[in-house]
């Protein structure tokens, strides 16, 4: 049988595995053992699902593999421990996750895309463009692979969206494995554990909110002006704080749920007691916390970070005006792994060919 053909398990939604099964006449118990299987003791080829008879692993292989695989071509760590893992895909593009210990477990930070088209000026990954988005599978896998690097007395329990792409361009491979990731049956992370962060691309926030699952959402903001923000964050020009500030008042969060604002303080640029208080305006009837995140500089980055006391300043702003905030110091900036940095780390990704968007 051609290679080439053989059915990717982790693309496939737990319906099109049940539909594989009972195609080669199985009971469609049998799809459920394969799922535990994959998904619950992450067997990661044929002969670790012990429980199915050999004829029918045999005949599973002939017509399907355990893939998409990912190969591991870089790993570093750095001193907070948080550790950027660089994957290859099966077409060869390469993309990072990070894996961050925290007290008493840890915290994956997934990719969804290769690359991203957004260009947010303060993120390295922007400055790649986009290559392609990443499957179902390579969002999965990232996870089942990552899970081998937690030691063996801790625990994965979280998961963040916050890797390279933007989440929300990338819906159907999102929502596919968030099913996967939330529940019980499979990965069983918990809604509340896992998070995702987004720059808000209004029809994206009404899918994921009609998709029904619960979970942490973090909105980048970047500047709370048109104007500055159009010049920060390009999308900003299609979908500006007005349709933003839309789509975050219609979305249905959990009862005692905020949104979690991010926003990313740039020196001279977006770091002033006026950008605070215009920051406070545009979250004044919104249910937030928000994190300041000083800017992670990288070789020739097109900012620096503002200094302790202008932070200080600015965050004092917002707590004045009655805010939840706070300053994060995100972790694995050494590695060039900390939110908004991955970008191909010390391999240094070669420029990737930008593709149309669509964002009707
Ligand atoms: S911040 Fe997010 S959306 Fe913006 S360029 Fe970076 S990865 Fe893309």
């Amino acid at each position: 049988m051609d290679q080439g053909a053989k059915k990717r398990l982790l693309d496939l939604t737990p319906l099109e595995i049940s539909d594989l099964v009972l195609d080669m006449g199985e009971k469609p118990y049998r799809a459920e053992q394969l799922l535990a299987g994959l998904f619950r003791r992450g067997a990661r080829t044929f002969a670790d699902f012990t429980d199915l008879a050999k004829n029918y692993r045999e005949r599973l292989s002939q017509i399907a593999e355990i893939g998409p695989r990912l190969t591991l071509i870089e790993s570093a760590q750095s001193q907070d421990g948080a550790q950027k893992l660089l994957w290859r895909a099966p077409d060869g593009l390469a993309f990072e996750s990070v894996l961050i210990p925290e007290k008493g477990h840890y915290t994956l930070c997934l990719s969804t895309q290769v690359g991203c088209a957004l260009g947010c000026r303060f993120c390295r990954t922007g400055d790649l463009g986009l290559s392609r988005d990443l499957s179902q599978g390579e969002i999965l896998a990232q996870v089942l692979e990552a899970k081998k690097f937690v030691p063996q007395d801790q625990k994965l329990t979280n998961i963040v969206f916050m890797g390279m792409g933007e989440p929300l361009l990338n819906l159907k491979a999102l929502l596919n494995a968030l099913f996967i990731l939330n529940s019980p049956k499979y990965l069983a992370f918990a809604g509340s554990k896992i998070s995702l962060s987004t720059v808000g691309i209004p029809k994206g926030l009404t899918a994921l909110a009609e998709s029904g699952h619960k979970i942490g959402l973090t909105v980048s903001l970047g500047a709370a002006q048109d104007a500055l923000r159009d010049e920060l964050m390009p999308i900003n020009r299609r979908f500006p704080l007005s349709e933003l500030k839309k789509a975050l008042l219609a979305y249905p969060l959990k009862s005692g749920q905020r949104f979690t604002i991010a926003y990313v303080l740039l020196k001279g640029v977006n770091d002033s007691p006026t950008d605070a208080l215009a920051l406070s305006r545009f979250l004044a009837d919104l249910k937030t916390k928000i994190n300041l995140i000083p800017f992670n500089p990288w070789p020739n980055a097109p900012f620096e970070r503002p200094d302790e006391a202008t932070i200080q300043k600015f965050w004092r702003v917002l707590y004045d005006k009655n805010h939840t905030v706070m300053v994060r110091w995100s972790k694995g900036g050494a590695v060039a792994g900390a939110c908004g940095q991955l970008a191909g780390g010390n391999l240094g990704l070669a420029k990737n060919r930008p593709k149309e968007l669509d964002l009707a």
